[in-house]
């Protein structure tokens, strides 16, 4: 099997595949296409013209379907980001009502200089909860 080379036909001018052979021979197929070759007589200038068109409008399909593939890989994609977002938002969301609650709970749990908390309990148990210093760190911004 002789390696494949893209190249500009010289009859349809458009991109096609050549067998790449390199013993320096120069043959008509190694300018004109597969497709061209069965139009190459002088007399088939019609054919060749249909030819043409079709081998156009394949390139074009090809190239259309290539770019739908490509826009539903891109939408794909995206689509994953913003899930992936989502996720992080709604983790953040879940973060934030925690220190939210515990927000509230140190300011019901507040220790007066006397030592009683503002619950009115002394020693409270629940304001030496709060009273971490990562905690405090949180919630006093
Ligand atoms: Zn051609
Ligand atoms: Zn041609
Ligand atoms: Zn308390």
């Amino acid at each position: 099997m002789p390696r494949r080379v893209r190249r500009r036909c010289q009859c349809c001018q458009l991109g096609q595949t050549f067998a790449d052979r390199a013993d320096g021979v120069s043959r008509r197929s190694d300018t004109v296409c597969a497709r061209c070759e069965f139009h190459r007589g002088p007399n088939d200038e019609l054919q060749r013209a249909q030819d043409h068109e079709a081998l156009v409008r394949e390139q074009l399909d090809a190239c259309r379907s290539w770019a739908t593939r490509t826009e539903v890989e891109v939408k794909r994609r995206r689509d994953q980001v913003a899930a992936a977002y989502e996720l992080v938002d709604r983790e953040r969301q879940k973060q934030e009502r925690a220190f939210d609650l515990i927000g509230r709970i140190n300011d019901l749990h507040t220790v007066r200089p006397s030592g009683d908390c503002t619950c009115a309990k002394r020693g409270c148990q629940t304001a030496s909860l709060v009273y971490q210093d990562w905690v405090q760190a949180r919630v006093n911004v």
